[in-house]
């Protein structure tokens, strides 16, 4: 009996899915590629036709022109070559799918990046029972437990409240993150304008034309400093530290990600007010989805694999790291 998943084969470049011809969140240019979500480490321009959610490809539209593509909806399953091929929802970001391949009575699942926990810009993700998952790791040791969202909102809401007078500059990655951190405030009665740095303006904009109302957003652009004082304002973390902030109200300097866990992280951005809001699964929800999916395998492509390597051998699961190149997590 020939090898489970023998007709998957993980290149550097992407994972190559043979019977139907096409490749998962390749990293190089190719004729078909399924793309798991709209981040540049997964969806890069180039491809000749791209299999994506619709908010995907609308994503990758607005990063990189107009896709030749084809729109898989939530839910639909789709002949391609010697497989069928589903998208199902991640909860990572709008759009975020895990990408469900079948070949020859065997289903694999690849996870794309992914969170359970609840995200207002996105539906959650589906636990999705197969033979191998391919799941990411980018928080994949035990250190990384992220504390609950509301909280870290609550401490953002407060800090603004507590000194009068400055204005709060959250850094946070323009597809995803910034939207979700919009709509947490929202969600905890914040109802003032928020301001946003000019490089969130179009994907801001495309989330609201998919449906996901972020409230009344200004450009903090050409905005006196008088107007900042007291709000909240939105920029992508490279722009934290730049020229472009120093024109703001006493800024208290906050970042939204993942990594705000490691103190080191946040003193490299000069982050005085460090919030630990990540689009990634922490340990703890990794480890549940292994055991909820109960998968035969598990392939981990990016991050820190061998804890959860570890981990799946202590629960007598077949783990495999896959050396794949070029997954940055611009997204964390
Ligand atoms: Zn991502
Ligand atoms: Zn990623």
């Amino acid at each position: 009996m020939a090898r489970l998943g023998s007709w998957i084969e993980p290149f550097p470049e992407g994972i190559y899915v043979r019977p139907a011809d096409a490749w998962v969140d390749p990293s190089q240019p190719k004729a078909r590629a399924l793309v798991t979500h709209g981040h540049a480490d997964h969806a890069r321009g180039g491809h000749g036709e791209v299999w994506a959610t619709p908010e995907t490809l609308a994503i990758m539209a607005t990063r990189y022109g107009e896709q030749s593509g084809r729109p898989v909806g939530y839910g639909e399953s789709i002949r391609l070559g010697e497989a069928e091929i589903g998208f199902v929802p991640a909860g990572h970001v709008l759009g975020s799918a895990q990408i469900v391949l079948e070949h020859g009575g065997e289903r694999v699942v690849v996870s794309g990046d992914y969170k359970r926990r609840p995200d207002p810009t996105c539906p959650p993700f589906v636990v999705t029972p197969c033979d191998i998952f391919i799941s990411e790791a980018t928080f994949g040791l035990p250190v990384f437990r992220h504390p609950d969202t509301g909280g870290e909102i609550d401490r953002l809401l407060h800090r603004l409240r507590a000194e009068p007078g400055r204005c709060v500059l959250v850094g946070a990655y323009a597809l995803g993150k910034a939207q979700r951190v919009i709509m947490e405030l929202r969600g905890r009665a914040y109802h003032e304008p928020i301001y946003i740095h000019g490089a969130l303006e179009r994907l801001c904009r495309l989330y609201e034309e998919l449906g996901v109302p972020l409230g009344e957003l200004r450009l903090a652009t050409g905005v006196s400093k008088a107007e900042l004082q007291d709000k909240i304002i939105l920029c992508p973390p490279g722009a934290l530290n730049d020229r472009w902030s120093r024109r703001l109200p006493d800024p208290i300097t906050a970042m939204a990600s993942g990594w705000m866990r490691i103190r080191q992280r946040a003193r490299q951005r000069n982050v005085e007010l460090p919030l630990i809001i990540s689009d990634h699964a922490d340990w703890d929800e990794l480890t549940r989805t292994i055991r909820e999916v109960a998968p035969k395998e598990v392939w981990i492509t990016h991050g820190r694999e061998d804890a959860l390597m570890h981990w799946c051998q202590l629960q007598q699961i077949k783990a495999r790291e896959l050396n794949l190149i070029g997954y940055e997590d611009e997204d964390d």
